[in-house]
């Protein structure tokens, strides 16, 4: 089977009603990025930074996926799919697909402070502060924040560089690493790129771009792959 490697941002989960935040106003259901998801925030003000993840968390277990994560799973029938998400939720999981690699974490699982591969599964939708992780120190959430390290980052290159079709859907591409990640695809592989505001890719060749919201654009990409075969 062919290997089908779609990379998928804050975009595909937009019309599952969970918000991007950088295509509208700059900030995060009303946060500074910089008050909510970096390391000092998490220093300065814990109990800000726990209830703003709280808060996502109950968001992320009320929402449903959306077409667009199910037609991305239905195409396990026909290729070797991988997923590779900038998502800290978990619809792609939900509508079906069955890898899926997550560059900055996973909103439902919680983390050691000390030991970030050390991870938990979170009974309902928050994690209260005073609970400890085996080592003694409070437990977070499992995503990576900005300057953190993307320990994820490795597999997700080796799969771009096997790709022998790549889609991406819903991202800016502003976010590296993981922005980094279409260098890695071979120039040959044609790239479709799924989003209303089709991101800057004007240095990679074989690109198809769909000026479409992630449903019916991912509807136009499976009817695309489909005829291909
Ligand atoms: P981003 O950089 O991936 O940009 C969002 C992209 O989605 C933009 O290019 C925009 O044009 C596109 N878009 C908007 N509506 C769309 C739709 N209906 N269909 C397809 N594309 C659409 O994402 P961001 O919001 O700047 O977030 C960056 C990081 O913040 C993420 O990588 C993630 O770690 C975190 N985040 C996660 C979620 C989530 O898990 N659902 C939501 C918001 C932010």
């Amino acid at each position: 089977m062919e290997k089908l490697v779609v990379f998928t941002g804050a975009g595909i989960s937009a019309e599952s009603g969970l918000k991007t935040f950088r295509d509208a106003d700059g900030l995060w259901e009303g946060y500074n990025i910089e008050d909510v998801a970096t390391p000092e925030a998490w220093r300065k003000n814990p109990e800000l930074v726990q209830n703003f993840y709280n808060e996502r968390r109950e968001q992320v277990l009320k929402a449903e996926p959306n077409e667009a994560h199910k037609i991305i799973a239905s195409l396990e029938e026909f290729f070797e799919v991988s997923v590779i998400t900038q998502n800290i939720d978990d619809l792609h999981e939900r509508a079906g697909s069955k890898n899926v690699v997550h560059l900055h974490g996973l909103i439902t699982k919680s983390q050691s402070d000390k030991n970030s591969s050390l991870t938990y599964s979170i009974m309902g939708s928050n994690i209260e502060m005073g609970t400890l992780c085996e080592l003694g120190s409070q437990l977070r959430p499992h995503v990576v924040w900005f300057g953190e390290e993307v320990p994820m980052i490795e597999e997700a290159s080796f799969l771009c560089s096997k790709a022998d079709v790549f889609v991406l859907v819903g991202s800016s591409l502003a976010v590296y690493p993981a922005a980094g990640l279409l260098q890695f695809v071979p120039s040959k592989t044609i790239k479709y790129i799924v989003d209303p505001k089709i991101p800057s890719v004007s240095a990679y060749q074989h690109v198809v771009k769909i000026e479409e919201k992630a449903v019916i654009g991912m509807k136009e990409v499976k009817e695309l792959l489909l005829n291909e075969r």
